[in-house]
């Protein structure tokens, strides 16, 4: 595969957005902890949004947040949540350099094709400032695939992603957590939690 994104997908996300919009739960937990390493209403750049939930929760916390997804019908969603207007930007697109304290990117660059996830990896180290922070989301595997709902995964391993981190430049600090849960499919997986922070 070679397209920087997968247009199947983001069919997916267009022609389901408002049932994946009630579906959305608040998680809140690992959010907060990544809140609570950053500075008080500091810069975030949430990638694939859906529909809204992890931004509203960071604006109510004060935070200056710049939400996007790559699917024009999830932004409407999530602007219907937020009462504002949100971007539409695949991953790809992100041409931001050194503006954000962090980067939140839930279960969203798990649908990055395999040989493109370098690439945007690199693009989300450098819209970081130095010192920046970064958590992104993956469902574990040994390879890419779709699910049920013909959605691509890229499927990383633990060692896999080190690789492909390790390929869009240096971090200070990269860490792996993984746990069990149940995806929108109604399929249990493990998921890696990845948290890496750009080097000063
Ligand atoms: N982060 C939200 C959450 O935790 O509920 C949504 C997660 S949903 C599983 C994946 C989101 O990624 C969808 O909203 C989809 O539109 C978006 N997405 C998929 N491919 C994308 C791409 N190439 N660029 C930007 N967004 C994309």
């Amino acid at each position: 595969m070679t397209d920087a994104f997968d247009p199947e997908t983001l069919a997916f996300y267009q022609g389901n957005a408002a049932d994946y919009a009630a579906w959305s739960k608040h998680r809140h937990l690992r959010l907060n902890q990544f809140l609570a390493l950053l500075p008080a209403g500091a810069a975030i750049l949430e990638l694939g949004c859906g529909a809204g939930a992890d931004s509203a929760h960071m604006l109510a916390q004060g935070f200056d947040v710049r939400p996007t997804d790559g699917s024009p019908q999830m932004a409407a969603q999530a602007a219907l949540k937020l009462g504002r207007p949100v971007e539409t930007l695949l991953f790809h697109q992100l041409d931001a350099e050194a503006l954000y304290e962090g980067v939140w990117a839930n279960a969203c660059l798990l649908h990055v094709p395999r040989d493109q996830l370098g690439d945007v990896l690199a693009r989300v180290r450098r819209a970081l400032k130095p010192g920046g922070l970064f958590y992104a989301s993956y469902k574990a595997g040994d390879g890419e695939g779709r699910d049920k709902l013909a959605r691509y995964y890229n499927y990383p391993s633990e060692d896999w992603l080190r690789e492909r981190y390790a390929e869009a430049g240096t971090w200070s600090s990269l860490a792996i957590e993984a746990n069990r849960d149940v995806g929108y499919d109604n399929e249990a997986v493990t998921i890696l939690h990845v948290t890496a922070q750009k080097a000063n």
